[in-house]
């Protein structure tokens, strides 16, 4: 039965939903009811695969009870406590934690925390401390960000400033001087890669061109996602990275890898930084810190950055930002609970473990009908479609409609597929995955 001739399906009118055609949803809608392990249940009572850890973010898997009684114990102690000049232990708590996992490596790590309620905010948080750091230290011309084509950062003014995505910019004005480097997705050298391409370092040395542009004193930051994820799952060639890195370094920008998707395990280790082997100066999280169940975002940085910003008159704020829901309790226990979820299971390192079988399965689909590219690397698959008549994203939505009939969650952005499932997944569901995607694709038109 559909959700709408259910005697108790909800009324659809009032919810105006995000990054969602509202009218053709509501007319054919899919309403998840429940989740448990690596399914979500619909209301006509379907399990459904999920192929994408919701948002990238459960990647410990669905309706994990010490996150919920750990959240319920929370707000039945303490529910609410202002997050300005007012603290609650279980924030400092959470962010000594995170400390000991944070990107960076075990003698350097980025173990200053702010937290904030979602990626888009921690984005936004980020880009702010790059400009108040720049200026604590004397570099106060320094206000210029750097993004990149084909770069998603959520929504925030700051955040569509320095993306590169077209529909979420063709609308909204920007920040002005934010720049872009040229994105790294390069078909004709590096189709059908398992990891990383070996062919695109060289791409990083656009910031030089940008840096010639604009003037290396006019520039606060640069942030790239280490892998690209909303635009398509696009993997930094070998190499590109830590070019990235020597670039900021030789001309004093700062360098912020955004971590919404990668960290937390994504790739087979806490954070992309590490996994990679590049250290940058900050790193903005969200989805996997609390495995999605409460939103919260936070941003890790580095010593230097934090500390340069904690001189001046000791009554004074260090830095005017910040959020009512910053460090809220119920997120820090949810956080908490999945921090030792994530280490009791040995989830950060499961996707390395899988990663063989899981780039072997993706890439068996090769050859299918409109398949152009596909991407692994960690626990994440891109897999590319040729475009139906020049109608972008046409024949991916239909591949996502059909998959999602037949018991599997799956993720399209224009004509990509994003597979990015939860970190427990067990090899048959991996078999699963690519058999129900497979008999999909050979039906799409
Ligand atoms: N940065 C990246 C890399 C993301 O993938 C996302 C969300 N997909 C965001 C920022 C924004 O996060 P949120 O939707 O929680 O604001």
């Amino acid at each position: 039965m559909d959700a709408h001739t259910k005697p108790n399906a909800p009324v659809l009118d009032s919810y105006w939903m995000p990054f969602t055609a509202n009218r053709q949803f509501k007319a054919a809608p899919r309403l998840l009811e429940s989740a448990e392990g690596m399914h979500y249940t619909a209301t006509d009572g379907r399990k459904i695969l999920d192929g994408t850890a919701g948002l990238w973010c459960v990647n410990a898997g669905h309706g994990r009870r010490q996150i919920a009684t750990a959240v319920e114990r929370q707000l039945t102690t303490l529910d609410y406590a202002p997050s300005f000049q007012m603290g609650h232990p279980i924030a400092f708590d959470f962010a000594e934690r995170l400390a000991e996992i944070a990107p960076g490596g075990p003698d350097n790590r980025l173990d200053r925390v702010f937290f904030t309620g979602s990626g888009s905010e921690s984005v936004d948080t980020a880009l702010k401390i790059a400009i108040a750091y720049q200026r604590a230290i004397g570099q106060g011309t320094r206000t210029r960000l750097i993004g990149r084509e084909r770069g998603y950062h959520g929504v925030g003014f700051g955040g569509i400033s320095v993306g590169g995505l077209v529909n979420n910019r063709r609308v909204f004005p920007q920040l002005a001087g934010s720049d872009h480097l040229r994105h790294t997705h390069d078909l004709a050298r590096n189709a059908y890669i398992k990891g990383q391409p070996e062919h695109g370092a060289e791409l990083a040395d656009d910031l030089e061109r940008l840096v010639a542009l604009h003037g290396a004193e006019t520039i606060a930051a640069c942030i790239v996602e280490p892998v690209a994820g909303s635009t398509g799952v696009l993997v930094p060639p070998k190499g590109y990275l830590d070019r990235l890195r020597a670039i900021c370094d030789r001309h004093g920008i700062l360098l912020i890898f955004d971590e919404v998707i990668t960290g937390f395990g994504r790739l087979g280790a806490g954070f992309a930084a590490d996994y990679f082997g590049v250290r940058p100066d900050i790193v903005t999280t969200a989805k996997g810190l609390t495995n999605g169940a409460i939103p919260m975002g936070a941003v890790f940085t580095s010593r230097a950055v934090h500390d340069a910003l904690m001189h001046g008159p000791e009554s004074q704020i260090e830095l005017f930002h910040g959020y009512t829901y910053s460090g809220h309790p119920a997120a820090c226990a949810a956080g908490i609970a999945t921090l030792d979820i994530y280490r009791g299971e040995g989830l950060l390192t499961r996707a390395a473990e899988l990663e063989t079988e899981w780039h072997e399965a993706m890439h068996s689909l090769r050859g299918l009908p409109h398949i152009i590219d596909i991407r692994t690397i960690g626990l994440i698959a891109g897999i590319e479609l040729a475009s139906r008549d020049g109608a972008l994203g046409a024949r991916a939505y239909d591949v996502f409609v059909d998959c999602f009939q037949k018991g599997l969650l799956i993720r399209v952005t224009g004509d990509i597929i994003a597979f990015s499932p939860p970190l427990i997944i067990e090899k048959e569901q991996i078999g699963e995955i690519v058999s129900v995607l497979g008999d999909a694709l050979k039906r799409a038109v």
